[in-house]
């Protein structure tokens, strides 16, 4: 088996059982055999090291599951019209901790996926709608206090959310925490918004009376940071999915501080990363759920036995998934 310049396996130099060389493998390792699950390797990589911020910590339980988390891979091979072939995962064991690095990167494909899927439906059934995309903030604050300023960012979202003026009849919001650099938590939410197209020409609303209806939602005494984002006419929403469901707490701040990563856990235990309403609810509900699949189903049909298994290990002094390739 040879890779090309471009990392591809050459579907002709497969070996195969009737060139009497059953069952002969090939270690190379994952990320250059498919460049596109590179990914793989950073997201263990960063799962190895807040695996270890729980290990003694009374999240103990967390660093077990965690260790086990997508060490072995197994990848189905579909041969390509361009005479390569496709590894498409197959089967993997995943640990579902909260803040596990890969499972967080795998839940946003999934949420991801689903949002693709689901909101040229949306745009469909509402042809003349218009789209926002709101980030709404407060002052950051000590991680110790990120629950109780969740709590009250959740009121403040559900008394804008009532009041007459707010202009969506269909919402998508997402928590993200992100870590200031003098150790402080700074939440905020992005929220999609589905407004008729009237908005534009009755009941608009600048930025500074978005700030203001944010700051009175959440009774406070100051102007809070708030972006308002116009998606353009006949733009599809999609484009802003990547930024909305990507992933709550970004791995190099869940790694920089072992206590503040540990009281995070604390503070966002079964808190809710995803949440939606008005019509929109109907279609995205989901997605305030854990994904049942981490795998990502699809309708690839993949070749019998040409089978690829990826071992997340140390070689030559350097964590990476070599992959056996099997015929
Ligand atoms: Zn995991």
């Amino acid at each position: 088996m040879s890779v090309s310049k471009t990392g591809k396996i050459s579907n002709d130099s497969i070996l195969t059982e009737q060139d009497g060389t059953s069952n002969r493998t090939d270690e190379l390792s994952l990320s250059s055999i498919s460049p596109k699950d590179k990914p793989w390797d950073k997201h263990r990589g960063f799962a190895d090291r807040v695996q270890s911020h729980y290990a003694g910590s009374k999240f103990d339980k967390y660093e077990q599951r965690i260790s086990f988390c997508s060490q072995l891979l197994e990848f189905g091979l579909k041969p390509a019209e361009d005479d390569t072939i496709r590894l498409k995962l197959r089967a993997a064991k995943f640990c579902r901790v909260r803040h596990c690095p890969v499972c967080q990167w795998r839940r946003s494909l999934m949420w991801k996926a689903k949002a693709y899927k689901v909101l040229p439906k949306i745009v469909e059934k509402y042809p003349t709608h218009r789209w926002l995309f709101i980030t709404l903030t407060q002052k950051n604050m000590p991680i110790s206090k990120l629950r109780d300023t969740l709590t009250e960012m959740n009121k403040g979202f559900k008394r804008m959310v009532e009041r007459k003026i707010f202009p969506a009849i269909g919402w998508l919001r997402s928590t993200e925490v992100t870590r200031g650099r003098d150790g402080n938590a700074h939440p905020h939410f992005h929220c999609l918004l589905m407004v008729p197209s009237s908005y534009f020409s009755h009941g608009y609303m600048r930025q500074d009376e978005w700030v203001s209806l944010w700051r009175d939602c959440m009774r406070l005494d100051y102007d809070p940071v708030v972006d308002v984002q116009a998606v353009k006419k006949g733009i599809n929403p999609s484009s802003l999915v990547p930024e909305l469901l990507k992933y709550c707490t970004k791995e190099s701040d869940m790694v920089a501080d072992r206590e503040w990563f540990l009281e995070l856990t604390q503070q966002l235990h079964k808190m809710r990363a995803i949440a939606t309403g008005g019509v929109l609810k109907e279609y995205l509900r989901e997605l305030e759920e854990e994904p049942i699949d981490l795998i990502g189903v699809d309708d690839i049909e993949v070749g019998g036995r040409l089978r690829a298994a990826a071992v997340w290990m140390e070689v030559a002094g350097e964590k990476i998934h070599p992959s056996k390739i099997t015929v």
